[in-house]
């Protein structure tokens, strides 16, 4: 291999810069040119690609978003747009691709591995979704971010003695609420994977208040349903004076904590390292601390699961 490409693609997340970092210093490292490919797999498909040389990337692994911008795509789901995008990457002479995303992005990859060019997935996106892998780039430092306002609000909700209801992002995953709740203390943690029943969220806070608790904190994850709906919910049936945060975007900047600079250098300079070995159709991970890779083919059919011993302790803690 003379020449790969990188890409970013769908929501961004923090450590992608440090991940494009890696696959272009390791890429450099072993003489191999780079090409970074711009706005995701709009960009490949209008070939917006540039070579990238050592210092390109300099000054980018503290910082949040992505130097290569992402985009959203709907042509490339179409199998013309695939082949387009491919021929661009010929153009260039590119003969194999590292794609940092979510799991969108993965099914792009896989495509494009199925039409024969190999491409390598790294795991970029606050969720914590993608089959595979313990972590995804992004998901700690998003983390962080919901603790720093969950502690935020906490103050303010102890001082007014109210319940706080914080809608955090996961649409189909609970691994931020569920890691936020547990690490904040929060008395109900609500996730897409769990059902609920109500009346319980409603006899944990009445048992909180009638233990003398000035404060309650309930994380709801987007995809289990608007905070704001929760808080009426609650309102109806309880006098507790309720409150709703939607912490939304802020979720996704910030500059990247340090798990995950070093996971995003790991991930993208062992994406390289498969290229370099021939093996496309990878998506890198790390499971157990260590580096592992699947087939991009199969990857995506697994389910997402949370750890369900976490959920069991978060609910014995906050009885
Ligand atoms: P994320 O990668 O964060 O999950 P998206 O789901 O928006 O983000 O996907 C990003 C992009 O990946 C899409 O805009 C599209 O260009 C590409 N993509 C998603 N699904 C497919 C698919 N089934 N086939 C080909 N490309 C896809």
């Amino acid at each position: 291999m003379k020449k790969m490409g990188v890409l970013t693609s769908g929501g961004d997340s923090p450590g992608m810069n440090a991940a494009v970092r890696a696959v272009v210093r390791k890429a450099i490292y072993h003489n191999i040119e780079v090409y970074g490919v711009y706005q995701g797999y709009a960009g490949l498909m209008s070939g917006q690609i540039k070579k990238l040389e050592l210092g390109s990337v300099g000054d980018i692994i503290h910082r949040g978003g992505t130097m290569l911008y992402t985009a959203r795509c709907e042509e490339f789901k179409t199998n013309e747009g695939q082949i387009q995008g491919i021929s661009q990457l010929k153009k260039f002479g590119i003969e194999g691709l590292v794609v940092i995303g979510g799991d969108g992005s993965y099914r792009g990859a896989k495509k494009l591995t199925e039409h024969g060019f190999p491409c390598v997935g790294v795991p970029g996106t606050i969720d914590n979704d993608i089959p595979g892998t313990d972590f995804t780039i992004g998901f700690d430092t998003a983390l962080n971010t919901v603790i720093d306002a969950v502690d935020k609000i906490r103050d303010t909700a102890t001082s007014h003695e109210r319940t706080y209801i914080i809608e955090v992002m996961g649409r189909h995953a609970g691994d931020l609420a569920l890691w936020s709740g547990l690490a904040g203390g929060a008395e109900t943690i609500l996730i897409p994977e769990a059902d609920y029943d109500m009346n319980d969220v409603i006899a944990r806070l009445n048992r909180g208040h009638d233990r003398g608790k000035k404060h309650s904190i309930i994380i709801v994850a987007e995809g289990v349903g608007s905070g704001v709906d929760f808080a009426k919910k609650i309102k109806d049936v309880t006098q507790f004076e309720t409150r709703v945060s939607v912490l939304g975007h802020i979720q996704r900047g910030g500059s990247p904590t340090a798990f995950d600079r070093v996971l995003a250098s790991r991930l993208g300079a062992r994406a390289v390292e498969l290229l370099i070995e021939g093996k496309g159709g990878r998506a890198v991970g790390i499971e157990n601390n260590k580096l592992v890779d699947h087939d991009i083919l199969e990857i995506l059919d697994r389910p997402h699961t949370i750890e369900q011993d976490m959920y069991k302790l978060s609910t014995e803690l906050s009885i």
